[in-house]
């Protein structure tokens, strides 16, 4: 009887690695943290891209083919896009990214414009109203839009109809993992905690969920320092805004204040935000460290795989990276 396989971390990571490794009729449980307190997913909004993905060191990684590593995370998207399950998930939009410098315009996206479609901006009276609240245009393409809670629950649900076993159990300590097969750590930030990982620090990231007649049809994009705006139409009603706190902060309750400067930037591009209800906030931690992560080791004779898919392509890399861990694990 072949040893289960133990994940530590029910995250985009863990819960693909999950899926993978119990599709090939390996046993597989994973254990996490029943309070979700370092958690990145429940951010409530991500935006799949497929540029912008590589590390800019890839470390330890540089025998993988980043390439291809986000071709299967984007494929796996797509995938997800067109199955029935997933439909109030994923959405195709239109992004349109702003930006107040002038040379910043569409510089940020570099090269990859051509290869993403990116057309400017189309709509004149859009362009005269960013203009007017202070933003120069900038460069308008297709992606996808995904409400990483929902979607979060929906990998786990899947991981245990693949027939892996899902524990709410916070870890200490790998000792804290039953069994004697490998442990695949997908803890993301929650490793910086437990092994004292000082190389993984975190963005806070708040997101307020607005209701009522937003009018907006595309996601606004506003990157900054220190915070990156996100909005992000979800229905007629329901209008997202999301930003990432640049700074490390572990606090973890909604910061009113930065509440309130979400809103009013909010409203300064788009004016209809003033008028809706705040109906809720949430608020996540971001794992920053160098970018990806995969280690492997033995500790008190237990064989770890560590993984850590980090930054703003963390999704579509975490779909990518995940056969690949899944192929690690089973071959340990
Ligand atoms: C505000 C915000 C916006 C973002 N926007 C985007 C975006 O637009 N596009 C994009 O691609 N990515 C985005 N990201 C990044 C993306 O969310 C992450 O890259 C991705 O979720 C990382 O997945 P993960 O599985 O490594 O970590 P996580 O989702 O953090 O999962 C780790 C899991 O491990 C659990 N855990 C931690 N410690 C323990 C422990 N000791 N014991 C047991 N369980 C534990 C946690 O509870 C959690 O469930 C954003 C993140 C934030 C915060």
């Amino acid at each position: 009887v072949s040893e289960t396989i133990s994940i530590i971390g029910a995250g985009v990571i863990g819960s693909t690695t999950g899926i993978e490794i119990a599709k090939g009729g390996r046993r597989v449980e994973v254990l996490t943290d029943p309070d979700e307190t370092y958690s990145a997913h429940k951010g409530g909004v991500g935006i799949m891209e497929d540029q912008g993905l590589l590390p800019p060191d890839s470390g330890p990684l540089a025998f993988i083919d980043m390439k291809q590593v986000n071709d299967t995370g984007l494929r796996a998207w797509h995938q997800l896009e067109g199955s029935e399950s997933w439909q109030g998930i994923v959405a195709r939009r239109k992004v349109t990214y702003l930006s107040t410098d002038p040379d910043k315009d569409t510089s940020f996206l570099g090269d990859c414009l051509p290869e993403q479609n990116a057309r400017r901006l189309e709509s004149e009276d859009l362009q005269a109203h960013l203009r007017d609240a202070g933003y120069c245009v900038g460069a308008s393409f297709e992606t996808s839009i995904v409400n990483t809670k929902l979607a979060g629950e929906q990998l786990r649900r899947e991981f245990e109809n693949f027939g892996g076993r899902l524990t709410k159990k916070l870890i200490r300590n790998y000792d804290d993992v039953p069994g004697d097969g490998v442990i695949v750590d997908t803890t993301g930030l929650g490793r910086r905690m437990f092994l004292g990982d000082e190389r993984i620090w975190g963005k806070r990231g708040q997101t307020l969920i607005l209701k009522g007649d937003h009018g907006l049809t595309e996601v606004l994009s506003a990157p900054g320092e220190p915070i990156s705006y996100n909005l992000v139409p979800i229905d007629e009603q329901t209008l997202l805004i999301g930003a990432t706190k640049e700074e490390h902060d572990y606090e973890r309750r909604a910061d009113p204040l930065t509440r309130d400067s979400f809103v009013r930037e909010g409203a300064r591009i788009w004016p209809a935000v003033k008028k809706l209800r705040v109906f809720e906030d949430r608020v996540c931690f971001r794992p920053m460290a160098d970018r990806l992560i995969v280690q492997r080791f033995v500790a008190k004779g237990r064989r770890v795989i560590v993984v850590n898919g980090l930054g703003g392509g963390g999704w579509s890399v975490c779909f990518g990276l995940a056969p690949y861990i899944a192929s690690l694990a089973i071959a340990a």
